[in-house]
């Protein structure tokens, strides 16, 4: 069958392989001139900056791929598991390493938080229980269909179903679980991981650290962007055909059916169409005459960001790949992302890919992604906020490092909400798609299928199973089951 897929991102090429290998006659039709979406990366005055994604997980879901179509993944595709997954500070002057092994991170809380062992240990061992009651059904199983729902497995998780913690907020849960104020900073920031807030967001989500700190953190050889080369060229070796610059403009539908697409004004057939664009302008702009899932479409969105690229003239040894600047405001933190603001005084996240890639920074300097979370673009006034963020980041950073970080830019670069959602449809620019701050949000996402039109399917970070790179990954190996069954 020919299949037409709407957008290169992560999900769209990973779903392109699938569908390829399962024998269909694949094509991409992508805006950008570029793969990847928001996984892509830019050069300046001797600089690399990865744009998007920075922190991976689950690299298994890559491999897969390679797997799949009988090939090797190492021979295309490497990467490396980090021994400190993130260093972070306090206004306080306290900085903590948090270590891959995880009995050299319980000595480091108790060195630097007097946190006694097994503390961290039995948190972990709590994510570790989540996730293997519901990892697969939640992530890697259609639970907009009845079958998965008549398994052995959700019968065991309903047996303990007290251990999910759902019916409590992640912060609420890591206060009565933690007690140390900066250990439960260290685990309500994990919401943050899909662009969500601990104070609302449910306990079940405390299986985040699981994909950080059991299955480990990666870095890939050369830089995030080659996660986005090694699946491109990985569908075309297996036949997919992409088109760049194709801004599609409408999805055809006749009697139910999805027929094709409109791209440039010419009807171009297909036997099923994918969507990898967010599932909201979908609907809005290419299927502007078919039924919308309004209550799914009016479901909060996840926070933005705004990042600032800057090229550093000079290299800080207490840094590593990942750092983290946290707020002395959490709490009024996320509370400003929900008002649609930006708190004073922002965590900031700061990623250094050139403590890694070498080449990635001139000598002695430092490639530093700065991004901090922000709520969605709803229409704010970011040509007053963005300057003052700057200006808060600015001189939190120069206060906690003991440097004046200002004078040492040396090439900038801005994205922010409105840019983000420009360069891949993404609406406003939205990082996750939805946010997963409500009890049910698993379920406010859309399926990986239409309902109402056969033929038209959904895959990516806006749908079922929800964003990130590995949720993307998974979301194509459950459009593909579906697509399968068509
Ligand atoms: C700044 C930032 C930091 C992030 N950090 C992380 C991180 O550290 N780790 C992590 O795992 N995830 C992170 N994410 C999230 C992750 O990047 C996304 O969840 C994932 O890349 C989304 O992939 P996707 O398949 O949904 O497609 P997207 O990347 O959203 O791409 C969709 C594609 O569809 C194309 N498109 C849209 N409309 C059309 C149309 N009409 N016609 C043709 N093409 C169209 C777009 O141009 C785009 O290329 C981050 C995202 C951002 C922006």
């Amino acid at each position: 069958m020919k299949i037409g897929i709407i957008g290169a991102g992560i999900g769209g090429m990973a779903i392109a392989v699938r569908a390829s290998l399962q024998g269909h006659d694949v094509e991409v039709y992508e805006a950008n001139d570029f793969p990847g979406g928001k996984l892509s990366e830019f050069r300046t005055k001797g600089y690399r900056f990865d744009a998007g994604p920075s922190l991976f997980t689950m690299p298994q879901y890559v491999d897969e791929l390679f797997r799949l179509a009988g090939e090797n993944p190492s021979d295309y595709f490497s990467y490396e598991k980090l021994s400190t997954v993130c260093n972070y500070f306090w206004e306080d002057g306290t900085a903590l390493s948090a270590y891959a092994d995880t009995d050299k991170f319980e000595e480091e809380l108790l060195e630097k938080l007097l946190i006694p062992k097994g503390v961290l240990k039995d948190m972990l061992a709590d994510s570790r229980t989540k996730y293997e009651l519901t990892g697969r059904i939640f992530l890697e199983q259609p639970i907009h269909k009845l079958k998965p729902w008549f398994s052995k497995e959700v019968g065991k998780a309903m047996l303990k179903l007290y251990k999910l913690d759902i019916f409590k907020s992640m912060h609420q849960l890591n206060q009565k679980k933690l007690k140390h104020p900066k250990l439960i900073q260290f685990f309500d920031r994990f919401a943050t991981y899909n662009g969500s807030d601990p104070y609302r967001a449910s306990g079940i989500l405390n299986i985040i650290p699981h994909f950080e700190h059991h299955f480990g953190a990666f870095f890939p050889k050369g830089g995030m962007i080659n996660i986005t080369n090694a699946l491109h060229h990985l569908a075309v070796r297996n036949g997919v055909k992409f088109h760049f610059n194709k801004k599609v403009e409408k999805i055809r539908v006749e009697q139910g059916k999805a027929k094709g697409i409109i791209c440039d004004g010419e009807n171009i057939d297909f036997g099923a169409v994918i969507s990898n664009m967010d599932v909201l302008p979908t609907y809005k702009k290419l299927l502007p005459n078919e039924k919308h899932p309004e209550r799914i479409l009016k479901a909060e969105r996840s926070s933005s960001a705004l990042i600032f690229y800057w090229g550093i003239k000079q290299s800080f040894p207490q840094l590593d790949l990942h750092n983290i600047f946290f707020s002395d405001f959490y709490k009024e933190e996320f509370d400003a992302i929900k008002s649609g603001s930006i708190h004073h005084d922002p965590t900031v996240y700061v990623n250094i890919s050139s403590k890694l890639n070498l080449t990635d920074a001139p000598e002695g300097c430092e490639n530093w992604f700065t991004m901090i979370n922000v709520p969605h673009n709803s229409g704010q006034n970011w040509d007053k906020l963005i300057p003052e963020a700057r200006n808060n980041i600015l001189k939190k950073l120069s206060r906690i490092l003991g440097v004046n970080i200002e004078e040492l830019i040396e090439t900038e670069e801005i994205l922010d909400p409105r840019r983000i959602q420009l360069r891949t449809s993404s609406h406003g620019g939205a990082l996750y798609g939805t946010a997963s701050n409500s009890r049910n949000a698993a379920f406010a996402r859309h399926a990986n299928f239409s309902r109402n039109i056969k033929g038209l399917y959904f895959c990516g970070g806006s749908v079922h199973p929800g964003g990130g790179i590995p949720l993307c990954l998974l979301s194509a190996k459950i459009t593909a089951d579906e697509l399968s069954e068509f």
